[in-house]
């Protein structure tokens, strides 16, 4: 069956990324959009620091990066510190962008540690452009040098997600989306194929549609309630499943730093997202290990500045959909599953989705095969996202708590106990199937936390004999490139001040 009307249910995140894309699909065809979401219900607002991928997902809507920043309250992120994650009073930073350059099939890091075996004291950090801009506050686009032998900086934003979505809905519906206001009470079934035909508002209206990308958020409306697809459960290999939100202000006048902070506690962590005027706080906790009320106090002892809205308690599994595509609906955003906050990947995945649905979509009707392949690839991604993810805990060395004690001794998938093995034999790190995170990634989570390379690869010595003078040079460029930059809040008051 042709689809003619496209209905997005949920006007979060998910729900207006999915609308504005797809938006620019429309144009010359007779192809209806509608988007039916709930201010009653509302949405989880929290979901403010993103990846690099996510610039270009806003470059491909040719959005403008000046205007969208000032009006999300937005600053630049470079990276994540992670803060006392392999012992209490450690940290490093997870940074955007490599260590090094490419050095044909080796990790800088692997040239970096045969260099140290010869008694070269310079730590890996200063060979990473966004690590020491990161750490010195400043920031600069690399377009603002027009030279192109200078290292190119690799960035992300944070932003206020709900003023994001509140961003795409005027986009969208400058495009030709129509937006209802409305809760979903029932959702009917085709009686012969199982397809979502139509859906029926408390207001009395029917919907009807031939294709529906359910973005209810944990809901999972039409994919689980509707259509019953099944959950992946992974809290056996990341635990934490509460989280409590608390934004601050920062009225000790101290400037946004160009990175997000991920600050280990005794039973889960606390994100600190800095924006223009305020910071997004949040402590992630295992329930198993941890009370609300000992969570919030964490938080509340742990804000930079006085609380500007009320505690925000949510809880979650973290897992995915058994599939993600079912019948005539895609799940995006929460609904589709979520693996927790700690790398930023959940907005990610809705741009990566979003991606692939406008890729495979046909507007001649719902093929198997499309089905088939979009939950095979999102499946891979997923896995490999939460190997990722699930490093960060496995990788302590902390042993003051009984949540640490459970995380440091967990059973982990042989997918990453494979990547972690290969990685102390030598420093290579193996990456399948373009997965997201890089070898810069893995190295710096694993050698942050304490993984060490116990041998060196043969390929790393002739590098490091050949490339010596050339790794200098990297070293000075970087270091003359980060003393040009402004300092971040400066970059910001000029390039994109939020009002
Ligand atoms: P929601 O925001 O929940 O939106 C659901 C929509 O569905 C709403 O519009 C609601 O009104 C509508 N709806 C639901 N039921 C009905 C109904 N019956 N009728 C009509 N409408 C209905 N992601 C990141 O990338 N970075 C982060 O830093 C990050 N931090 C996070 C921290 C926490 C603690 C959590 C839980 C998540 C975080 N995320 C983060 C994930 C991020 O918040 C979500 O991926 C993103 O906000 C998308 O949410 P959503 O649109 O899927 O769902």
């Amino acid at each position: 069956m042709a689809i003619e009307h496209i209905v997005i249910v949920g006007g979060g995140t998910a729900g207006w990324m999915a609308a504005a894309a797809l938006s620019r699909i429309r144009d010359g065809r007779n192809l209806k959009i509608t988007v039916v979401e709930s201010e009653m219900i509302g949405t989880i607002g929290v979901g403010e620091a993103t990846i690099p991928p996510f610039v270009e997902f806003n470059r491909a809507l040719e959005i403008d990066e000046r205007e969208f920043l000032s009006r999300v309250d937005g600053t630049f992120k470079l990276g994540i510190q992670f803060v006392n994650w392999g012992q209490v009073g450690e940290s490093y930073i997870h940074p955007f962008g490599n260590y090094g350059y490419d050095l044909g099939g080796i990790g800088f890091h692997q040239v970096w540690h045969q260099l140290r075996q010869r008694g070269d004291k310079r730590p890996l950090q200063l060979f990473n452009l966004e690590t020491m801009a990161a750490h010195f506050g400043k920031f600069s686009r690399s377009q603002d040098y027009g030279r192109d032998d200078l290292p190119p900086m690799n960035y992300a934003y944070h932003i206020n997600a709900t003023a994001y979505a509140r961003y795409l809905r005027d986009y969208a519906e400058k495009r030709g989306v129509t937006r209802k206001e409305g809760i979903v009470e029932d959702v009917r079934l085709d009686g012969e194929s199982g397809y979502v035909a139509s859906l029926s508002l408390k207001d009395g209206t029917q919907i009807d549609g031939d294709f529906f990308v359910d973005c209810t958020g944990f809901r999972g409306l039409l994919i689980e309630q509707a259509l019953g697809t099944g959950y992946v459960d992974w809290t056996n290999y990341l635990p934490c499943d509460r989280a409590v939100a608390l934004p601050c202000n920062r009225d000790d006048g101290s400037p946004p730093p160009p990175f997000t902070r991920a600050t280990a506690h005794k039973a889960g962590w606390q994100w600190q997202v800095p924006l223009q005027h305020r910071n997004g706080n949040g402590h992630v906790y295992c329930s198993q290990f941890m009370e609300a009320d000992e969570a919030q106090d964490i938080l509340e002892t742990n804000l930079a500045g006085k609380p500007t809205a009320e505690p925000n308690h949510l809880r979650f599994v973290t897992g995915r959909r058994k599939k993600f595509w079912n019948k005539n609906v895609v799940a995006l955003g929460l609904a589709s599953g979520f693996m927790e906050p700690l790398e930023s990947t959940s907005i990610h995945l809705i741009n990566t989705g979003v991606n692939k649905l406008i890729a495979m979509l046909s507007l001649d009707g719902v093929h198997a095969s499309q089905a088939n392949t979009y939950n095979r690839l999102t499946t891979k991604e997923y896995e490999r996202i939460r190997d990722f993810l699930i490093l960060h805990y496995k990788a302590t060395q902390r042993d003051d708590s009984e949540f640490w004690n459970y995380c440091r001794t967990m059973s982990v998938p042989d997918t990453l106990t494979e990547k972690i093995e290969i990685f102390r034999a030598n420093g290579q790190v193996f990456r399948e199937e373009d997965e997201l995170f890089t070898t810069t990634s893995w190295a710096a989570v694993m050698m942050g936390q304490g993984i060490a390379m116990e041998g060196t690869s043969p390929m790393a010595e002739g590098v490091a004999n050949r490339s010596a003078g050339e790794i200098d040079e990297m070293a000075k460029s970087i270091q003359w490139l980060v003393q040009q930059m402004p300092s971040h809040a400066a970059y910001l008051e000029r390039y994109c001040p939020a009002p």
